[in-house]
Protein backbone atom coordinates (compact mmCIF):
# COMPACT_ATOMS: atom_id res chain seq x y z
CA UNK A 1 0.00 0.00 0.00
CA UNK A 2 0.83 3.65 -0.88
CA UNK A 3 0.01 6.45 0.60
CA UNK A 4 0.94 10.12 -0.21
CA UNK A 5 0.73 12.31 2.35
CA UNK A 6 0.02 15.93 1.73
CA UNK A 7 1.49 18.11 4.46
CA UNK A 8 1.24 21.62 5.16
CA UNK A 9 -0.47 24.66 6.86
CA UNK A 10 -4.03 25.55 6.23
CA UNK A 11 -5.01 27.47 3.14
CA UNK A 12 -2.21 26.32 1.10
CA UNK A 13 -3.79 25.03 -1.70
CA UNK A 14 -3.37 21.31 -0.24
CA UNK A 15 -7.01 20.70 -1.13
CA UNK A 16 -6.11 21.51 -4.65
CA UNK A 17 -2.37 19.39 -4.29
CA UNK A 18 -4.62 16.56 -3.23
CA UNK A 19 -7.03 16.73 -5.90
CA UNK A 20 -4.51 17.00 -9.06
CA UNK A 21 -2.73 13.93 -7.58
CA UNK A 22 -5.78 11.65 -7.05
CA UNK A 23 -6.15 12.53 -10.67
CA UNK A 24 -3.72 10.89 -11.86
CA UNK A 25 -3.79 7.35 -12.96
CA UNK A 26 -3.70 4.98 -10.70
CA UNK A 27 -4.35 7.22 -7.60
CA UNK A 28 -6.73 7.87 -5.63
CA UNK A 29 -8.03 11.23 -3.48
CA UNK A 30 -9.86 10.28 -0.30
CA UNK A 31 -9.64 13.68 1.78
CA UNK A 32 -8.26 14.18 5.39
CA UNK A 33 -7.92 9.99 6.90
CA UNK A 34 -7.20 11.94 10.20
CA UNK A 35 -11.04 13.82 10.33
CA UNK A 36 -12.92 11.07 8.09
CA UNK A 37 -14.92 9.57 11.50
CA UNK A 38 -16.95 12.82 12.08
CA UNK A 39 -18.12 12.95 8.90
CA UNK A 40 -18.92 9.04 8.98
CA UNK A 41 -21.14 9.66 12.69
CA UNK A 42 -22.63 12.58 10.57
CA UNK A 43 -23.00 10.60 7.28
CA UNK A 44 -21.83 13.25 5.52
CA UNK A 45 -22.08 14.03 1.42
CA UNK A 46 -18.70 11.96 0.11
CA UNK A 47 -17.62 13.62 -3.30
CA UNK A 48 -18.80 10.53 -5.47
CA UNK A 49 -22.04 12.15 -5.12
CA UNK A 50 -23.59 9.46 -2.62
CA UNK A 51 -23.75 9.66 1.27
CA UNK A 52 -20.70 8.28 3.34
CA UNK A 53 -22.82 5.06 4.65
CA UNK A 54 -23.93 4.31 1.06
CA UNK A 55 -20.80 5.50 -1.05
CA UNK A 56 -19.06 2.01 -2.83
CA UNK A 57 -15.94 2.72 -1.22
CA UNK A 58 -16.55 3.98 2.39
CA UNK A 59 -19.22 1.47 2.55
CA UNK A 60 -16.81 -1.30 2.81
CA UNK A 61 -14.73 0.66 5.11
CA UNK A 62 -17.26 1.26 7.62
CA UNK A 63 -18.40 -2.46 7.54
CA UNK A 64 -14.78 -4.05 7.59
CA UNK A 65 -13.75 -1.14 10.23
CA UNK A 66 -16.99 -2.51 12.37
CA UNK A 67 -16.64 -6.33 12.01
CA UNK A 68 -12.76 -6.24 12.55
CA UNK A 69 -12.41 -3.41 15.12
CA UNK A 70 -15.86 -2.75 16.44
CA UNK A 71 -16.41 0.38 15.62
CA UNK A 72 -19.13 1.90 14.32
CA UNK A 73 -23.31 2.52 15.10
CA UNK A 74 -23.90 0.08 17.85
CA UNK A 75 -20.46 -0.81 18.34
CA UNK A 76 -17.94 -0.85 20.87
CA UNK A 77 -16.55 2.07 19.83
CA UNK A 78 -19.02 4.98 17.92
CA UNK A 79 -17.64 6.84 15.39
CA UNK A 80 -17.20 9.86 17.33
CA UNK A 81 -15.72 7.81 20.47
CA UNK A 82 -12.36 6.74 18.22
CA UNK A 83 -12.45 10.53 16.60
CA UNK A 84 -11.49 11.46 20.19
CA UNK A 85 -8.75 8.39 20.33
CA UNK A 86 -7.63 8.98 17.68
CA UNK A 87 -7.23 13.48 18.39
CA UNK A 88 -5.73 12.60 21.72
CA UNK A 89 -3.06 10.66 20.22
CA UNK A 90 -2.59 13.32 17.07
CA UNK A 91 -2.56 16.55 20.11
CA UNK A 92 0.58 18.25 19.34
CA UNK A 93 2.35 17.86 22.71
CA UNK A 94 2.37 14.17 21.55
CA UNK A 95 4.85 14.93 18.68
CA UNK A 96 8.29 13.97 20.05
CA UNK A 97 7.43 10.96 22.39
CA UNK A 98 5.84 9.84 18.66
CA UNK A 99 8.67 10.92 16.77
CA UNK A 100 10.87 8.26 18.95
CA UNK A 101 8.51 5.50 17.89
CA UNK A 102 9.88 2.62 15.02
CA UNK A 103 7.64 0.31 13.70
CA UNK A 104 10.27 -1.95 13.50
CA UNK A 105 9.65 -2.08 17.03
CA UNK A 106 5.81 -2.69 17.57
CA UNK A 107 6.16 -3.95 21.27
CA UNK A 108 7.43 0.17 22.13
CA UNK A 109 4.16 1.44 20.79
CA UNK A 110 1.69 2.49 23.48
CA UNK A 111 -1.50 0.25 23.08
CA UNK A 112 -3.36 3.86 21.83
CA UNK A 113 -1.38 4.20 18.98
CA UNK A 114 -0.95 0.80 18.34
CA UNK A 115 -4.91 0.75 17.75
CA UNK A 116 -5.34 4.04 15.33
CA UNK A 117 -2.40 2.20 13.38
CA UNK A 118 -4.13 -1.16 13.21
CA UNK A 119 -7.22 0.88 12.39
CA UNK A 120 -5.89 2.83 9.86
CA UNK A 121 -4.45 -0.30 8.08
CA UNK A 122 -7.71 -1.60 7.36
CA UNK A 123 -8.96 1.28 5.95
CA UNK A 124 -6.56 1.94 4.14
CA UNK A 125 -6.16 -1.70 3.05
CA UNK A 126 -9.94 -1.78 2.10
CA UNK A 127 -9.94 1.09 0.10
CA UNK A 128 -6.73 0.24 -1.87
CA UNK A 129 -8.83 -2.82 -3.15
CA UNK A 130 -12.04 -1.62 -3.48
CA UNK A 131 -10.84 1.40 -5.42
CA UNK A 132 -7.91 -0.88 -7.03
CA UNK A 133 -5.70 2.31 -7.03
CA UNK A 134 -2.35 1.49 -5.69
CA UNK A 135 -1.83 5.01 -4.45
CA UNK A 136 -4.30 6.69 -2.09
CA UNK A 137 -3.56 10.37 -1.48
CA UNK A 138 -4.97 11.73 1.67
CA UNK A 139 -4.21 15.81 2.46
CA UNK A 140 -4.51 15.27 6.88
CA UNK A 141 -1.95 18.14 6.67
CA UNK A 142 -0.44 17.90 10.09
CA UNK A 143 2.88 16.48 11.08
CA UNK A 144 1.73 14.27 14.16
CA UNK A 145 -0.50 12.84 11.21
CA UNK A 146 2.03 12.16 9.13
CA UNK A 147 4.15 10.66 12.30
CA UNK A 148 1.35 8.45 13.16
CA UNK A 149 0.60 7.09 9.44
CA UNK A 150 4.21 6.60 8.90
CA UNK A 151 4.00 3.77 11.41
CA UNK A 152 0.85 2.06 9.87
CA UNK A 153 2.30 -1.28 9.07
CA UNK A 154 2.57 -2.69 5.32
CA UNK A 155 2.39 1.04 4.23
CA UNK A 156 4.48 3.25 1.79
CA UNK A 157 4.66 6.34 2.92
CA UNK A 158 5.55 9.70 0.59
CA UNK A 159 5.07 13.32 1.74
CA UNK A 160 4.48 15.97 -0.24
CA UNK A 161 5.21 19.38 2.27
CA UNK A 162 2.71 22.14 0.21
CA UNK A 163 4.44 25.69 1.54
CA UNK A 164 2.67 28.78 0.61
CA UNK A 165 3.50 32.55 0.96
CA UNK A 166 2.25 33.30 4.96
CA UNK A 167 1.23 36.59 4.14
CA UNK A 168 -1.24 35.12 1.38
CA UNK A 169 -2.05 32.69 4.22
CA UNK A 170 -2.36 35.36 6.89
CA UNK A 171 -4.96 36.77 4.16
CA UNK A 172 -6.94 34.17 3.40
CA UNK A 173 -7.06 33.14 7.52
CA UNK A 174 -8.58 36.45 7.79
CA UNK A 175 -11.17 35.93 5.48
CA UNK A 176 -14.61 33.75 6.58
CA UNK A 177 -15.15 30.84 4.70
CA UNK A 178 -17.58 28.99 3.65
CA UNK A 179 -17.41 25.10 3.78
CA UNK A 180 -20.00 22.96 2.15
CA UNK A 181 -21.67 19.57 3.77
CA UNK A 182 -25.16 18.08 4.19
CA UNK A 183 -25.65 21.52 5.22
CA UNK A 184 -23.81 24.53 4.17
CA UNK A 185 -22.70 26.84 7.36
CA UNK A 186 -19.53 29.37 8.49
CA UNK A 187 -16.52 28.11 9.59
CA UNK A 188 -15.10 30.09 13.01
CA UNK A 189 -13.64 33.74 11.69
CA UNK A 190 -9.97 33.79 11.00
CA UNK A 191 -7.40 34.52 13.47
CA UNK A 192 -5.36 37.48 13.39
CA UNK A 193 -1.94 37.97 11.24
CA UNK A 194 0.54 37.38 13.86
CA UNK A 195 -1.06 34.04 14.86
CA UNK A 196 -1.06 33.03 11.75
CA UNK A 197 2.70 34.07 11.14
CA UNK A 198 3.61 31.87 14.33
CA UNK A 199 1.39 28.91 13.17
CA UNK A 200 3.12 28.79 9.56
CA UNK A 201 6.56 29.04 10.79
CA UNK A 202 6.26 26.25 13.39
CA UNK A 203 4.05 24.04 11.34
CA UNK A 204 5.87 24.29 8.19
CA UNK A 205 9.27 23.75 10.44
CA UNK A 206 7.72 20.40 11.97
CA UNK A 207 6.35 19.22 8.54
CA UNK A 208 9.71 19.45 6.87
CA UNK A 209 11.59 18.32 10.15
CA UNK A 210 9.21 14.86 10.17
CA UNK A 211 8.57 14.25 6.56
CA UNK A 212 12.83 14.21 5.47
CA UNK A 213 12.77 11.21 7.21
CA UNK A 214 10.82 9.30 4.94
CA UNK A 215 12.19 8.73 1.48
CA UNK A 216 10.72 10.45 -1.87
CA UNK A 217 10.07 13.31 0.96
CA UNK A 218 9.59 16.56 -1.37
CA UNK A 219 8.85 20.28 -0.38
CA UNK A 220 6.96 22.27 -2.93
CA UNK A 221 5.90 25.87 -2.79
CA UNK A 222 2.66 26.50 -3.52
CA UNK A 223 3.64 29.61 -5.84
CA UNK A 224 5.30 27.00 -8.45
CA UNK A 225 2.72 24.85 -8.36
CA UNK A 226 -0.35 27.34 -9.19
CA UNK A 227 2.17 29.10 -12.06
CA UNK A 228 3.53 25.94 -13.71
CA UNK A 229 0.91 23.34 -12.68
CA UNK A 230 1.75 21.23 -15.80
CA UNK A 231 5.90 21.02 -15.22
CA UNK A 232 5.36 20.85 -11.70
CA UNK A 233 2.70 17.98 -11.61
CA UNK A 234 4.69 16.30 -13.93
CA UNK A 235 7.85 16.54 -11.55
CA UNK A 236 6.20 15.58 -8.44
CA UNK A 237 3.85 12.56 -9.87
CA UNK A 238 7.01 11.26 -11.45
CA UNK A 239 8.53 11.32 -8.44
CA UNK A 240 5.86 8.90 -6.99
CA UNK A 241 5.77 6.65 -9.96
CA UNK A 242 2.85 7.71 -11.30
CA UNK A 243 2.10 9.27 -14.65
CA UNK A 244 0.57 12.90 -14.49
CA UNK A 245 -3.39 13.81 -14.17
CA UNK A 246 -4.92 14.46 -17.77
CA UNK A 247 -4.43 18.40 -18.51
CA UNK A 248 -7.38 19.98 -21.11
CA UNK A 249 -5.47 23.07 -20.62
CA UNK A 250 -1.69 23.97 -19.63
CA UNK A 251 -4.12 25.12 -16.51
CA UNK A 252 -6.93 23.04 -15.93
CA UNK A 253 -7.15 19.71 -15.51
CA UNK A 254 -9.84 17.11 -15.62
CA UNK A 255 -10.48 16.09 -12.28
CA UNK A 256 -10.49 11.84 -11.81
CA UNK A 257 -13.40 10.48 -9.95
CA UNK A 258 -12.80 10.93 -6.12
CA UNK A 259 -14.31 9.61 -2.65
CA UNK A 260 -13.22 12.47 -0.49
CA UNK A 261 -15.31 12.59 2.62
CA UNK A 262 -14.24 16.44 3.93
CA UNK A 263 -11.91 19.17 3.87
CA UNK A 264 -12.79 22.31 1.66
CA UNK A 265 -15.19 22.70 -0.07
CA UNK A 266 -13.96 23.50 -3.68
CA UNK A 267 -14.21 19.61 -3.97
CA UNK A 268 -17.85 19.74 -4.66
CA UNK A 269 -16.85 22.05 -8.28
CA UNK A 270 -17.36 21.00 -11.49
CA UNK A 271 -14.72 18.01 -12.87
CA UNK A 272 -12.58 20.81 -14.37
CA UNK A 273 -10.58 22.09 -11.86
CA UNK A 274 -8.84 25.54 -13.13
CA UNK A 275 -5.46 26.21 -11.35
CA UNK A 276 -4.39 29.74 -10.85
CA UNK A 277 -2.53 32.18 -8.36
CA UNK A 278 -4.48 33.68 -5.95
CA UNK A 279 -2.61 36.98 -5.54
CA UNK A 280 -4.99 38.90 -3.66
CA UNK A 281 -3.23 39.07 -0.29
CA UNK A 282 -0.20 41.43 -2.51
CA UNK A 283 -3.12 44.19 -2.29
CA UNK A 284 -5.80 43.52 -0.09
CA UNK A 285 -3.35 42.49 3.16
CA UNK A 286 -3.11 45.89 5.31
CA UNK A 287 0.51 47.10 4.88
CA UNK A 288 1.23 46.77 8.52
CA UNK A 289 0.44 43.18 8.84
CA UNK A 290 2.13 42.26 5.57
CA UNK A 291 5.17 44.14 7.30
CA UNK A 292 4.55 42.11 10.14
CA UNK A 293 4.08 38.55 8.66
CA UNK A 294 6.92 39.39 6.07
CA UNK A 295 9.44 40.10 8.96
CA UNK A 296 8.70 37.38 10.98
CA UNK A 297 8.88 34.65 8.53
CA UNK A 298 11.65 35.75 6.41
CA UNK A 299 14.02 33.42 7.50
CA UNK A 300 11.90 30.47 6.94
CA UNK A 301 10.58 31.77 3.49
CA UNK A 302 13.74 31.96 2.87
CA UNK A 303 14.94 28.52 3.68
CA UNK A 304 11.62 27.07 1.84
CA UNK A 305 12.77 28.59 -1.25
CA UNK A 306 16.25 26.81 -0.68
CA UNK A 307 15.43 23.66 -0.10
CA UNK A 308 11.90 23.17 -2.41
CA UNK A 309 12.68 21.39 -5.54
ZN1 LIG B 1 -17.58 8.07 -2.37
Amino acid sequence: MHLVFVAGWMRSGTTVLAELLGSSPGALAVGELATMWMALERDDLCSCGQSVRSCPVWSVVAAEVAEIHDIGPGRATSYAKFDGELHAVLRMKRLPGLRRLRRSTPDRMPSDVGRITAVMQTVLRVVTDVSECDVIVDSSKRPTALVVFGLIPGVELTPIHLVRDPRAVAYSESRHRQWAGVEAHLAPPGRGALLSAVNWIVTTILCHRVGRRFPGYRLLRYERLTTQPTETMAAVTGGLGLAPPQFVAPDAVQLAPSHVVNGNPSRFGGRLRKISADERWRTDLPARERVTVGVLTAPVRLAVKLLAR
